[in-house]
């Protein structure tokens, strides 16, 4: 299997796959994270705790669709107190700063770089729970729990961190987005906003003069402001 060592500005902008290996028919993550992730989920499994993605590799097609959905008022968005947001109260500027709480802009997603997925344990659901993907879920009072606690004593040793681990004035906090340290701190490196600028005049994400013109705050708010890598962790792969 060819190792796709150069990152491109397709693999950044979620424009291609060809650095993905597909573990299921809908979830890829990129193809030199795989053992790594076998390994973390098989040292879970040792434990009781049956790992599953919710989400991993998500394409910018489907990010800006995503965005247009909250953009248009089609999708509900919610304030970081939960209540659902009056869409035509608010002012484009608002409307984008409401939206990038909680879903990345398309082409800044770390979902698109296949070395970041969103984690959840289906053993530990109780019967007839869907879960949501919320805070508290994964907090000592929701069903992720155990899930929680084993990630924070285990994942670090396999090179695994949390970005979005604190809301830091930026991203709300995601206590279920994992991200593979080896793999996204070279993605990190290598993001510009240049291309990024570029993907969005040429894309059809609703608001993109708007953001174009507000991209460097954008990028020091929401896109770079993540919690560090962790000094312990495992960073060969
Ligand atoms: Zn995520």
């Amino acid at each position: 299997m060819p190792i796709s060592k150069t990152i491109n500005s397709a693999q950044l902008l979620g424009q291609t796959q060809e650095h993905l290996s597909y573990l299921s028919d809908k979830v890829a993550i990129h193809q030199e994270m795989t053992s790594a992730y076998i390994a973390l989920a098989k040292a879970a499994k040792e434990d009781g705790i049956e790992l599953s993605i919710a989400s991993g590799f998500r394409s910018f097609e489907r990010q800006v669709m995503l965005w247009n959905n909250k953009f248009s008022g089609k999708t509900a968005i919610k304030n970081a107190g939960g209540e659902t947001l009056i869409h035509s109260s608010l002012s484009s500027l608002d409307l984008m700063h409401s939206i990038l709480l909680y879903s990345a802009l398309p082409g800044a997603s770390r979902h698109h770089w296949g070395c970041d997925i969103d984690i959840y344990a289906p053993n530990l659901l109780p019967d007839n729970y869907q879960l949501q993907l919320e805070p508290w879920e994964y907090s000592e009072q929701g069903p992720m729990a155990n899930l929680s606690a084993w990630l924070a004593e285990h994942a670090h040793r396999h090179g695994f961190y949390f970005p979005y681990l604190k809301f830091q004035g930026g991203v709300a906090e995601e206590p279920w987005h994992l991200s593979y340290a080896p793999i996204a701190q070279r993605y990190q490196q290598a993001f510009d906003l240049t291309s990024l600028s570029d993907a969005l005049s040429q894309s059809e994400v609703l608001g993109k003069e708007l953001i174009v013109a507000n991209l460097d705050q954008i990028a020091s708010r929401y896109i770079n402001n993540i919690c560090a890598i962790p000094a312990d962790i495992k960073l060969t792969s």
